[in-house]
């Protein structure tokens, strides 16, 4: 794919630090924290000599201008990291000096407009946050964005960024239409009815709301299994948030953090029904297979309602009795 600039671009300086021709194509997001509350052309003037050794694809001025200091076909020097940088495209933002590195309203509201535009532009269909490193560095399921502090001691991009990554990917699928054309089968809009999640983020934050605006009010580190009894937005996606039955807050129902694992809240579970859809179907006995072969590990509800014959795992034997209660055979 041939590489294009930003239309958005209100100032050009190109910076003489930069490794021509990126040798990834662009998949990935990188958002910096300037330590300034500078404008555009400051900011290509700091990136400009080479004695600097340092540079961005692009600049958010604190007046909500964008610049440009590397070309988006080439390399900017910006994240500690030569491959996230071949790979990604980088934005420095106009923020405050101290902690956490603020960005006022008019960086927010163009860094949103220049990552869609980014996005659109080099075929990104859809922006996904982790707040798991490993997922974030290796772009397990998805994940599309990296932040300057997974590569070096760093704090960049600063908490205050760091936080609404979530917000900003969010936001950005709202204007690409993710939401609406991505598969994901843990989708469920339906707000009513409580069903169960397994978290999978080491530490995943509980909020007061539903939404990272609102405070921290604890962590849940135990990849532990827990209730939900109210969502807001789309279950699986960015943004989508779910209540907790215990009372203490909201979490995030993204699906780089918690798997969906049965459609209600069951104390009694149904025997042979794996999937959680309240019927014994043959999608049951694949799981079951799977399990059986190693290939999955089953969460205790699955255990509950696959382990027929009773010897305390699944194995082969339970796989073939959900096969046979699928097809109607016993009951
Ligand atoms: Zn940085």
């Amino acid at each position: 794919m041939a590489y294009t600039n930003s239309p958005l671009v209100n100032y050009t300086k190109i910076s003489q630090n930069r490794t021509k021709n990126r040798n990834h194509t662009i998949d990935t997001i990188t958002i910096h924290c300037v330590v300034g509350q500078t404008s555009v052309q400051t900011l290509g003037d700091v990136f400009y000599p080479s004695s600097r050794q340092a540079s961005s694809n692009y600049g958010v001025g604190y007046d909500g201008k964008i610049g440009m200091y590397v070309e988006e076909k080439d390399r900017s020097w910006c994240s500690s990291s030569a491959s996230n940088d071949h790979r990604a495209v980088t934005i420095e933002v106009a923020s405050d000096t101290t902690h956490p590195y603020a960005v006022n309203d008019k960086a927010y509201a163009a860094l949103l407009d220049l990552v869609t535009d980014i996005c659109k532009r080099n075929g990104i269909k859809k922006l996904v946050w982790s707040t798991d490193k490993n997922k974030r560095i290796n772009h397990l399921n998805g994940c599309n964005m990296t932040v300057h502090r997974d590569y070096a001691n760093k704090s960049c991009p600063g908490d205050y960024l760091y936080n609404r990554l979530g917000e900003i990917a969010a936001e950005v699928n709202k204007r690409l239409g993710a939401a609406a054309s991505s598969p994901n089968t843990n989708s469920d809009t339906s707000a009513t009815g409580s069903f169960l999640v397994k978290v999978i983020d080491n530490d995943l934050n509980i909020r007061k709301g539903a939404g990272t605006s609102y405070a921290v009010v604890g962590q849940i580190k135990d990849h532990g299994t827990y209730t939900i009894v109210e969502t807001k937005g789309t279950v699986g996606q960015a943004g989508s948030w779910g209540k907790l039955k215990s009372g203490k807050g909201w979490i995030s129902l993204n699906c780089c953090y918690v798997q969906r694992i049965t459609s209600q809240a069951t104390s009694s579970v149904i025997k042979g029904d794996l999937n959680g859809d309240g019927k014994v179907t043959a999608a049951d006995a694949r799981i079951a297979l799977q399990i059986a072969a190693g290939l999955q590990k089953p969460t205790a509800e699955q255990l509950k309602a696959g382990d027929i014959d009773g010897d305390g795992k699944i194995g082969a034997n339970d796989a073939r009795a959900i096969l046979r209660m699928a097809a109607g055979l016993k009951k």
